[in-house]
């Protein structure tokens, strides 16, 4: 089953409410290695996002991307703003005059959204940040896309690998982004971006479900 408009317009809003939901959370974490704003910032950010989605619902998907991301990153404060901007964009780059997404455009849509991360914050596997949730993920995707599942598969499969990357950023030092300034004192608490970017995959999982 490929990905309908009423999905992702339904992904949109569930990540709304996962980010209002745990913005005390995500911010204790950022509060541990870094200035305590990443709930913050996603709750404000999704808040706007939902406020600017009703002009463009009945619009192609490439434009509802591109409102996201650049909602995002006008937003959004701080290095996750700019980070999840990009990722919305570039996947939005992609879907000019689309209607739905099939597994292969799925695909296509993260591996340009993490492409954005790359692009933005330049981090390597292993720095700890959300690009280490995202890595192993793309790669699942990428595997299972040529295998022939469909999208709900993909995420099926990626869920689990990406959940056990987002764990292992607990004992990594921060190499980018403000917990870098910690040092050693990163190690040992879980990246804040990693753990609002899996919230991302999970929410996804739901709403095919
Ligand atoms: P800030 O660090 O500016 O306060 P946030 O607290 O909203 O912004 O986001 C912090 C998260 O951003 C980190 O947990 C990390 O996952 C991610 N991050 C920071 N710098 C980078 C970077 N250079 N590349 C990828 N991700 C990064
Ligand atoms: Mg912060």
């Amino acid at each position: 089953m490929p990905l309908s408009k009423a999905q992702l317009l339904a992904w949109f809003g569930k990540l709304d409410t996962v980010y209002a939901a745990q913005k005390e959370y995500l911010t204790a974490l950022d509060a541990a290695i870094g200035d305590a704003d990443h709930g913050i910032n996603m709750n404000r950010g999704y808040g706007k996002v939902m406020e600017k989605l009703p002009d463009v619902a009945d619009k192609d998907i490439g434009t509802i991307l591109k409102t996201v991301g650049m909602t995002l990153m006008s937003s959004v404060g701080g290095a996750s703003g700019p980070l999840y901007g990009t990722f919305w964009m570039k996947a939005g780059m992609l879907f000019g005059g689309k209607e739905e997404l099939g597994a292969a455009d799925f695909a296509r849509l993260v591996a340009a959204g993490v492409d954005g991360i790359l692009q933005r914050g330049r981090p390597a596997r292993g720095d700890k940040t959300m690009y280490d949730f995202w890595a192993p993920v793309l790669d699942v995707v990428n595997a299972r896309a040529a295998a022939g599942d469909d999208v709900a598969a993909m995420v099926a499969a990626a869920l689990p690998v990406g959940e056990q990357a987002l764990a292992d950023t607990i004992p990594l030092q921060a190499r980018k982004g403000r917990a870098s300034y910690l040092g050693e004192r990163s190690i040992g608490h879980q990246d804040p971006g990693a753990t609002s970017s899996c919230y991302m995959l999970q929410t996804l999982r739901d709403v095919l479900g």
